[in-house]
């Protein structure tokens, strides 16, 4: 039972001719799906995978991914899922850091992973055709089905890498009761659970923990429909949603925000659309209010990492969400927020706090997890793994990097990441805070705030800004704009007007990006 493909193989026994998958018109239903999931655990014992050995998939959101991923774990094979946008120093990295046998990926990126292959361990490259090619494993689908092999609970399951936007990514070893405990988790926030009547669109990259399960998983778990397309478009994405009435919708913020951002924002329908979820980075509260106001729906934001499978802490409508909040600690996971001595730090009387009236530094520490949910160890770094956790009251602490503060009530809330933290003159400022209140400007789309190198203060904070169309802003109406509502050490010195924002796949702002154009 520890396979977490397990679960596949009952719903497709329970509800073997509703539909699965569904893309580009096609349906796939779950006895098809499932017979596919098959022949490639057959293809790959064919081709030399062993039970423990890894296998890369390097493909967009397309149903193959979908297929090697509980194909690979069918034939007790480890997915090491591969951002698609990577190229050849990255790719080259990833292979030889994994060790994976055997790479899936589709013809474009072929290349890529030819030109790094002598050196590693790759022994087959399997192409499976173009984007419009929806069925196709070409040749190495196998006859025959294998039974499904044993896991253990703490086996690896998947390897997923971290973004690497601290260094070089680290392989995260998520075990097979890691991602279980987590995706049945993921199925109960939703409200009455997933249905087999529920079909979720697949707009976040497969190959990111968040899409991978919190939609697939929870939605395939629980027999709902998979709608994946193959990259981000708003309207491609709102057609599809109207189009095929569906049900289920998860995001990254910068979705959200595209989505309202919209010329044509008002005309969107999202009746029959049940639960937004949205997760990866922090909602601006503006963002989320002007979602709501538009559209019938409520969107119930999430807090997790890769290193927790990921999700943690969940702020549902239902259950008397406070917007700005990560939520409450899920059942089954443990957090708390500690200073740099591993001291609990106790709870304000009721969040969220205006952070221009407290101290935050009094009432902020890290935020740390422990639980079933929480990864293995990154895999073959020993020093990572040494910082990452803290061993105290028998349990064991993942240090998320995270800073934040809790309530009595029991909601958490984000303040900001440790590292984006600025200091300007002696003082810490969290650009998250100077974000939202950009976010509330009625002619900026968008905004990523950093610090930049200054004589004086050591730091300084910059404002980087997406207007929207038809505004015409100056720096110093954004500056005064600030220096109204904010302490004066935390308003943007500096403003830059951009046409659109770096971000990563994931759709979070790369910071170091912004820092580097400025200098
Ligand atoms: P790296 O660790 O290399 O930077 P990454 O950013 O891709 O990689 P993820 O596991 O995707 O790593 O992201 C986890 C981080 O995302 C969390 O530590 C937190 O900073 C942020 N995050 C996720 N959900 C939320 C949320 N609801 N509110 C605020 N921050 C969030």
């Amino acid at each position: 039972m520890a396979n977490l493909v397990t679960e596949i193989a009952d719903t497709a026994s329970a509800h073997p001719d509703t539909t699965a998958l569904h893309y580009d018109g096609q349906e796939i239903s779950y006895q098809e799906f499932w017979g596919q999931v098959g022949q490639f655990a057959a293809g790959l014992q064919a081709a030399g995978i062993e039970p423990g050995d890894r296998v890369g998939i390097y493909l967009p959101n397309l149903p193959q991914f979908v297929v090697a991923f509980h194909g690979t774990l069918r034939a007790g094979g480890i997915v090491v899922p591969i951002n698609p946008q990577y190229k050849t120093r990255e790719i080259s990295h990833l292979l030889g850091d994994s060790r994976a046998k055997v790479v899936v990926t589709i013809g474009d990126l072929v290349p890529f992973v030819s030109e790094v292959q002598d050196g590693t361990d790759v022994e087959e490259i399997v192409a499976i055709g173009g984007h419009d090619d929806a069925t196709a494993f070409r040749e190495f689908l196998a006859a025959g089905a294998p039974d499904i092999v044993d896991r253990d609970d703490d086996d690896v399951a998947v390897q997923p890498y971290t973004s690497g936007t601290t260094g070089q990514p680290k392989g995260v070893l998520l075990t097979h009761e890691n991602l279980h405990s987590n995706a049945e988790m993921a199925a109960s926030l939703v409200p009455d659970g997933v249905r087999t009547d529920d079909k979720a669109l697949g707009v976040l990259p497969l190959f990111h923990i968040y899409g991978m399960t919190v939609v697939m998983n929870a939605t395939l778990f629980s027999g709902g429909a998979y709608y994946p397309l193959p990259s981000w478009d708003a309207q491609q994405a709102m057609e599809l949603l109207a189009a095929e009435d569906l049900t289920i919708m998860h995001g990254v913020p910068a979705m959200y925000n595209d989505v309202i951002n919209q010329p044509n924002a008002e005309e969107f329908d999202f009746s029959s659309v049940r639960l937004c979820g949205v997760g990866g980075s922090g909602i601006p509260v503006e963002v989320l209010r002007r979602f709501e106001e538009l559209y019938p729906t409520k969107i119930y934001e999430g807090y997790g990492l890769t290193e927790t499978s990921p999700v943690t802490h969940f702020n549902s409508p239902e259950k008397g969400r406070r917007v700005g909040s990560i939520g409450k600690t899920l059942p089954g996971v443990d957090s708390r927020v500690v200073d740099a001595d591993f001291e609990e730090i106790a709870p304000v009387e009721e969040g969220p706090v205006d952070e221009d009236e407290v101290d935050l530094d009094e009432i902020t520490g890290e935020l740390v997890i422990s639980g079933a949910n929480v990864m293995q160890g990154y895999y073959g770094l020993p020093d990572a793994n040494e910082d990452a956790f803290t061993h105290a009251d028998g349990k064991r602490w993942f240090h998320t990097g995270d800073i934040g503060y809790h309530d009595e009530d029991g909601f958490y809330y984000v303040v900001d990441r440790e590292k984006h933290m600025i200091v300007s003159g002696g003082y810490n400022i969290y650009p998250r805070e100077v974000e939202e209140l950009l976010f509330e400007h009625p002619d900026i789309a968008e905004a990523a705030v950093v610090g930049i190198p200054d004589e004086r203060r050591g730091e300084t904070v910059k404002a980087f800004v997406v207007e929207t169309p038809d505004a015409d802003l100056t720096a110093d109406e954004v500056r005064e704009y600030c220096l109204e509502r904010l302490a004066e050490y935390k308003h943007p010195r500096e403003v830059a007007f951009v046409d659109e924002l770096p971000r990563t796949t994931t759709g979070k702002v790369q910071k170091f990006e912004l820092r580097e154009a400025d200098e």
